[in-house]
């Protein structure tokens, strides 16, 4: 199980987290809900261990692993989906997929994966991950390469944002390919339609965590306060 205990961050005087706590256990699906500014890719940062929190714990089964930095967490299972994916110029789909033949992926496994992202392996395995790419297209490669790792944990943030309308379907799938393949999803958006397809769900405003529980509920709660929560919840009040 992951767990964030009691997290807060500070960043130049400005509290961005307040006593965040939250569990994350294995076999299960969750989502982060909140609108925009509400802290999410800071928590992700802070899961990843790209941000250091300014106070509270990191577990992992347990074991404290704030000290651990993103390789370190990397190797205990840890995986994150950027918000703005990146690009590597020189380097194709395919070979960005397999780590340049390092890891050693079924052509059909690559063509399954490919094809549940809406990335058709004939139209796109040759492709460079460069900007010939529109922003939508390496987000879509980029969860291709999550699905094929087989980590413990993935970390999505805003898979949906830069996906077109057919993104709720998608979802879906990328889920249930995770649930198969036995990796524990953090799903970050801020669409309640999004979230209400994992199992449980945070919702999270103003670096607080307002709401946990099932999905649904927690979704109904979201619908009905956040206009006030836009109005009452800025960060540092
Ligand atoms: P979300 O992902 O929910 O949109 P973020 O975690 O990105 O929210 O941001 C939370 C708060 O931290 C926001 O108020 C944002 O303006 C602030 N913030 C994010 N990144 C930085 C940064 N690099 N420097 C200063 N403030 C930041
Ligand atoms: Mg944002
Ligand atoms: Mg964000």
């Amino acid at each position: 199980m992951l767990c964030l205990r009691d997290i807060t961050y500070e960043r130049n005087g400005r509290r961005i987290l307040s006593e965040i706590n939250m569990k994350f256990q294995e076999g299960m699906s969750y989502s982060i809900l909140g609108p925009n500014g509400a802290g999410k890719s800071t928590i992700a940062q802070v899961l990843m261990g790209v941000v250091k929190p300014t106070g509270g714990e990191v577990l992992l089964d347990e074991r404290d692993i704030t000290g651990l930095n993103v390789t370190e967490r990397a190797r205990l299972g840890i995986t994150l989906l950027w918000q703005e994916p990146a690009r590597y110029d020189g380097i194709t789909v395919k070979e960005y997929l397999t780590l340049g033949g390092k890891v050693k992926v079924d052509k059909n496994e690559l063509k399954e994966v490919l094809e549940l992202v809406g990335l058709p392996y004939e139209l796109y395995a040759h492709r460079f991950v460069d900007k010939s790419l529109s922003g939508g297209e390496r987000k879509r490669i980029e969860l291709a390469s999550l699905l094929l790792l087989r980590s413990r944990y993935a970390i999505l943030d805003e898979p949906d944002s830069g996906l077109d309308i057919t993104a709720g379907e998608l979802i879906e799938n990328v889920l249930e390919y995770f649930r198969k393949v036995g990796t524990t999803v953090i799903l970050i958006t801020h669409h309640e339609e999004i979230a209400a397809k994992t199992d449980f769900a945070y919702f999270v405003c103003a670096g607080r965590l307002l709401k946990k529980g099932f999905s649904r509920e927690v979704v109904d709660y979201y619908k009905k306060t956040c206009g006030r929560c836009f109005l009452t919840g800025m960060v540092g009040d």
